[in-house]
């Protein structure tokens, strides 16, 4: 039994009408039952006040952020920083999501000065990394993932490694139905930790949490769960559903 924070993180992307996202984190709220594993809640960004006024007194649900800018404030049009995330009770940022590496350019190093930024306000990163299908049918997928480690992570310290939390997503399972194998992720995960126990030492790549993303609904998650390395979920589509979303919390 490992002590690893169990995680669910709901990435609702760019969905959902205020008073829409409104009746569902009330409706997920009420359907709750798990409150051992933490609960984030990631709406965009217009959300974030009125989802942090709903969970305020819920000690396992938690909010968090979909994108922030790199640097501290200034002229940035349309940008919003991790200070003014922070400031309506952010507490995780997701970021190097594959949308954000395909439609918006970010790379390896941008990513690197988002996690710079957001650990510097003291909140937590969820790192995504995965590969796209070509590169898993060639069975490059581990390397490239560790590419993506290397770019984005390995400048930081120990103590900053601590905070993060790694979600790997693989790129041909996200929003396609077609999900990973518990085989598959766990053997991904697997090898996560494996390339951060070189790095930072075996005792801090146990603590860290690394989630799965990848078509996660409340049929697969149990069995993905299951698995030793998988430490919970980061949800896109199924977290647009308040019962499902709740029944995948409720699923370690
Ligand atoms: C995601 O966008 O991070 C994701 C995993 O989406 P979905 O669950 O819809 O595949």
């Amino acid at each position: 039994m490992n002590k690893r924070t169990q995680i669910v993180a709901g990435n609702w992307k760019m969905n959902k009408t205020y008073q829409d996202g409104r009746s569902m984190v009330i409706d997920f709220l009420e359907n709750l039952r798990n409150t051992d594993a933490l609960a984030i809640l990631c709406p965009p960004f217009i959300h974030l006040q009125m989802v942090s006024n709903l969970i305020k007194d819920m000690a396992s649900v938690r909010l968090g952020a979909q994108n922030c800018h790199e640097a501290e404030a200034g002229a940035y049009t349309g940008e919003v920083s991790v200070e003014m995330l922070k400031s309506v009770g952010v507490d995780y940022v997701i970021l190097g999501h594959s949308e954000r590496r395909e439609y918006f350019g970010e790379s390896d190093a941008l990513l690197a000065k988002k996690i710079d930024q957001v650990l510097a306000h003291n909140l937590r990163p969820i790192f995504c990394c995965g590969e796209p299908l070509d590169i898993r049918e060639k069975n490059d997928h581990v390397a490239h993932v560790a590419q993506q480690l290397e770019g984005s992570l390995f400048h930081l310290t120990p103590e900053a490694i601590a905070k993060i939390v790694i979600a790997y997503e693989p790129i041909w399972a996200i929003g396609t139905g077609r999900t990973a194998s518990p085989a598959q992720a766990q053997e991904m995960h697997a090898a996560i930790r494996q390339l951060m126990a070189k790095k930072y030492g075996e005792d801090l790549a146990q603590q860290l949490s690394i989630l799965y993303g990848g078509s996660v609904n409340a049929a697969n998650a149990k069995e993905l769960f299951s698995q030793p390395d998988v430490d919970g979920g980061l949800v896109g589509g199924a977290s647009l559903k308040a019962g499902d979303f709740a029944t995948i919390v409720d699923s370690f």
